[in-house]
C-alpha cells in the first residue's frame, strides 16, 4: 500500500520499533504521564515519609533527566534495601525499570520488571498498571507485538476497574500507538480519541499537547492533512507558550510534512526554517538534516533550483548514511530532479538507474507511486532528448500504474470517511460526558435547586444539539446551519426522524458510490397503546426511553439508531448485508424482550417487531428501501409480533 511508503519514505518522524528513535516521543509522553501518576500515588500507597519524599524527588529528576533519576534511585535502593518493605521495593523496581526503558536500556529494564513481578505486587495499583504499560512498551520494542498488546489491555482493564482516568488515558494511547505501528489507522485514531477525551476531562494540557502530536501523525497517515495540521499547530502553540522548545521542534517537523503533502511549499519552507532555528537554539542536531532535505524538496517543487541545490548539498553534508531503501530512493530521486532541471541529463539518468535498482528489490505494490514518478521523469527526459517514441511508452506505462494507484487511493478515502465518522461520534460522546459532569456537580451543590438544574439541562440539550449539528455539518457542506437545533429527539436522546433520514440518505449515497452493502431495520413496539392505557402516558415515556437505550447498546459504532415516530425506530447499517442486519435485529429483539421495565411498582415486559430491507443491486433509492422495510415490519406484526421479517 502506498501509505506504507508515506510512512517510511522521507522523514522518519516517529519511527515505529526502531530501537534508537523509539525512545524519543512516545517515551517522553509516557514519561510525563507516569510522573504525574506517581505523584498522585502518594496519597494511596502508604510509604514511610522518607521513602515517599525520595520517590517524589526521583520523579522530579526524571522530568528533567532520566539518567540522574536512575542514579538517584539506584543509590536509594543500595542504601536502604534491607529496611524496605515489599511495596517499597516494588515502587523502586518500577521506577528503575521505567528510567532504564526511557534511556533505551531494554535488558536492564527487563531485569527490573522481573524483580517487580517477583514481589507479587498488586497489578491494579498505580505502580502495577504503569509497570504493565512499560513492560508492554519494552516487548513492543522487541517486536513481541502480540504480547505487548495483551499487557496494554491488561493495564487498561485494571485502570478502568480502579477508575484511574489518567492511567486509562495512558493505556488507550499505548493501544493507539500499537495500532498505528500495525497500520490500523482507524483503530489507532479511535483509541487516541478515547485517550483525548480523558485527558481533556482531566484538564491535562501538556499531555494533551503530546497526544495531539501523535494524533497528528495518525491523521496524516490517512491523508487527513487538514486535521493533522490543526492538531500539530495546537501542540506547537502550547509548547511555544510554555517554552518546551525541544518538543516544539518535533511538532514543527510534523506540521511541515503535512504542508508538503498539501503542496503549501511556502508554508513548509517557513516551518523548516523554524526547525533549523530551534535546532540550533536547542543544540539538537538530529533534525537539521531532515529540515535541509525538506527545504531542498520544497524549493525544487517551486522550481527554484539554486536554492534546492544549495539545501540538498547542505543535507548531504550533515546527513548520515541511511540503510532505509526508502530514504535512499528519496535522495536519489531528488538528486535526479535537480540534475534534470540543471540539464545534467547524464547525472539524472544515473540517479534514476540507481533508484530503479533499489526499487526492483521491493514489492511493487508498496512502491507504486515511486514507479510512477520515475516513469514521469523518464518521459520528461525522453522529450528533452526528442525521443518521442520512448516518451510515449513511458507515459503510457505511468498511466497504467496510475489507475491501480488510484484504486488503492479510493480504498484509503473510504477508510478516511469511516474515521471521520468515528471522530464525530467521539465528539458527541464528549458532549455527553460533559453533560454528566454538569449534572453531577449540580446535584452535589443543591439537589433542591430545580431551577438551576433546569438551566443546566437547557445548556446540555443545546450542547447535544450542537454536537449533532457539527456531525451533519461535516457531511453536508454549508448546509442550513440555523435549522438544525432540532435534530435530537428530546425523550430518547436519539436522532429524530428528520435527522435520521438525513443520515440515511447520505450513508446510502456513500454505499452506492463505493458499491457497498447497505441495510436498514425498522422496529415498532408491540401493543404500546396498552402500556399507555394501563400505566399512563408518563410511564409510556419511561418505557420508550428504556427501550431506546437497550437498542442503542446493540448497534455498532458506525450504525445510526434514530426515533422516527411515536414508538417506531430506524437503524441505518452501512456496509452491512441483510444477513448481518438480521443478526443485529435479533440481538435487539432479544434484548428488548428480556428487559424488565420498571413502571412504578410494576415490572413490565415489552416486545417489538422488526422489518429489514437492503440496497438491491446498487440501485434502490431510500424511499424504496424504507417502504420495503415498512412492509416487512407489517408482515412481522401479522405473524404474531416479537419477530423479524425480511423484505423481498
Ligand atoms: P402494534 O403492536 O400494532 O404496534 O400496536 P400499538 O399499540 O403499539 O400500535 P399503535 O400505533 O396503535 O399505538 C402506538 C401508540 O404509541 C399510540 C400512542 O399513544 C403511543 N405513543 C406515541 N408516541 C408516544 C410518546 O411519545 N409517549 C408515549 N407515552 N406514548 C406514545
Ligand atoms: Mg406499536
Ligand atoms: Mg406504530
Amino acid at each position: 500500500m502506498i501509505r506504507d511508503l508515506d510512512r517510511l519514505n522521507n522523514i522518519p518522524e516517529f519511527p515505529k520499533h526502531s530501537p534508537t528513535n523509539h525512545f524519543n516521543w512516545v517515551l517522553v509522553f509516557l514519561l510525563v504521564l507516569m510522573l504525574a501518576v506517581s505523584g498522585q500515588s502518594a496519597a494511596l500507597t502508604v510509604h514511610p515519609v522518607w521513602l515517599q519524599e525520595s520517590l517524589t524527588k526521583a520523579d522530579k529528576l526524571n522530568d528533567k533527566n532520566p539518567t540522574l533519576a536512575l542514579e538517584f534511585t539506584q543509590d536509594l535502593f543500595n542504601q536502604h534495601q534491607n529496611k524496605l518493605s515489599s511495596s517499597g521495593k516494588a515502587a523502586l523496581f518500577y521506577r528503575l525499570a521505567a528510567y532504564q526503558y526511557y534511556l533505551g536500556n531494554i535488558t536492564e529494564a527487563l531485569k527490573h520488571i522481573d524483580q517487580f513481578y517477583a514481589l507479587s505486587p498488586d497489578l491494579s495499583s498505580k505502580d502495577g498498571i504503569s509497570l504493565l504499560l512499560i513492560h508492554g512498551g519494552v516487548l513492543d520494542g522487541l517486536g513481541k507485538s502480540k504480547q505487548a498488546m495483551d499487557l496494554y489491555l491488561h493495564a487498561e482493564k485494571n485502570a478502568r476497574a480502579t477508575e484511574n482516568k489518567k492511567l486509562l488515558a495512558e493505556s488507550y494511547s499505548s493501544i493507539a500507538y500499537w495500532y498505528s505501528g500495525n497500520h490500523n489507522d482507524s483503530e489507532a485514531i479511535k483509541y487516541y480519541h478515547k485517550a483525548y477525551l480523558y485527558l481533556k476531562d482531566l484538564g491535562d494540557e501538556l499531555d494533551l499537547a503530546y497526544l495531539k502530536i501523535q494524533m497528528s501523525s495518525a491523521y496524516s497517515y490517512i491523508h487527513d492533512n487538514e486535521k493533522a495540521m490543526s492538531l500539530a499547530q495546537e501542540a506547537i502553540d502550547y509548547f511555544h507558550q510554555h517554552e518546551y522548545y525541544f518538543d516544539e521542534l518535533f511538532a514543527h517537523n510534523t506540521l511541515a510534512k503535512n504542508q508538503m503533502a498539501i503542496k503549501d511549499f511556502d508554508g513548509a519552507i517557513n516551518t523548516y526554517q523554524r526547525v533549523i532555528e530551534l535546532s540550533e537554539q536547542e543544540g539538537q542536531e538530529n533534525l537539521i538534516d531532515i529540515a535541509y532535505l525538506g527545504l531542498a524538496k520544497a524549493y525544487q517543487r517551486k522550481k527554484d533550483n539554486n536554492k534546492a541545490r544549495h539545501y540538498f548539498s547542505l543535507y548531504q553534508k550533515v546527513h548520515a548514511y541511511s540503510d532505509s531503501p526508502f530514504a535512499q530512493i528519496d535522495d536519489l530521486f531528488l538528486s535526479a530532479l535537480i540534475a534534470f532541471s540543471d540539464k545534467d541529463i547524464a547525472l539524472a539518468q544515473k540517479n534514476i538507474k540507481q533508484a530503479e535498482a533499489i526499487l526492483s528489490l521491493l514489492e511493487k505494490e508498496t512502491v507504486l507511486s515511486w514507479y510512477i514518478q520515475v516513469l514521469d521523469l523518464k518521459a520528461d527526459i525522453a522529450v528533452f532528448n526528442q525521443d518521442y517514441q520512448n516518451a510515449y511508452q513511458y507515459q503510457k506505462e505511468a498511466r497504467k500504474l496510475f489507475s491501480s494507484y488510484q484504486n488503492n487511493e479510493r480504498e484509503k478515502v473510504r477508510s478516511k470517511y469511516k474515521v471521520m465518522f468515528d471522530t464525530d461520534q467521539a465528539l458527541l460522546k464528549n458532549q455527553l460526558l460533559e453533560r454528566d459532569k454538569l449534572l453531577d456537580k449540580a446535584e452535589l451543590e443543591n439537589a433542591a435547586q430545580q431551577q438551576k438544574l433546569q438551566t443546566l439541562l437547557t445548556v446540555v440539550i443545546s450542547l447535544l444539539a450542537l454536537g449533532l449539528i457539527f456531525f451533519i455539518y461535516r457531511q453536508r457542506i454549508n448546509s442550513e446551519r440555523l435549522h438544525k437545533l432540532a435534530n435530537t429527539d428530546m425523550l430518547t436522546e436519539l436522532a429524530n426522524r428528520r435527522c435520521t433520514f438525513i443520515y440515511a440518505e447520505s450513508m446510502l449515497a456513500q454505499a452506492k458510490k463505493y458499491k457497498q452493502n447497505f441495510a436498514i431495520i425498522i422496529f415498532d413496539i408491540d401493543h404500546f397503546k396498552k402500556i399507555n392505557d394501563t400505566y399512563g402516558h408518563p410511564a409510556g415515556d419511561i418505557a420508550l426511553k428504556d427501550i431506546a437505550s437497550v437498542a442503542n447498546e446493540y448497534v455498532r459504532n458506525n450504525d445510526i439508531l434514530g426515533r422516527i415516530g411515536g414508538e417506531e425506530f430506524l437503524v441505518i447499517l452501512p456496509n452491512t448485508s441483510s444477513k448481518q442486519a438480521y443478526e443485529i435485529a435479533e440481538r435487539i429483539r432479544k434484548a428488548i424482550d428480556k428487559k424488565d421495565i420498571i413502571l412504578g411498582e410494576k415490572v413490565v415486559n415489552i416486545s417489538a417487531s422488526f422489518g429489514i430491507s437492503q440496497l438491491a443491486q446498487n440501485q434502490s433509492n431510500f424511499n424504496q428501501i424504507f417502504h420495503e422495510a415498512d412492509i416487512a415490519l407489517y408482515q412481522a406484526k401479522n405473524s404474531g409480533r416479537n419477530c423479524i421479517s425480511l423484505a423481498g
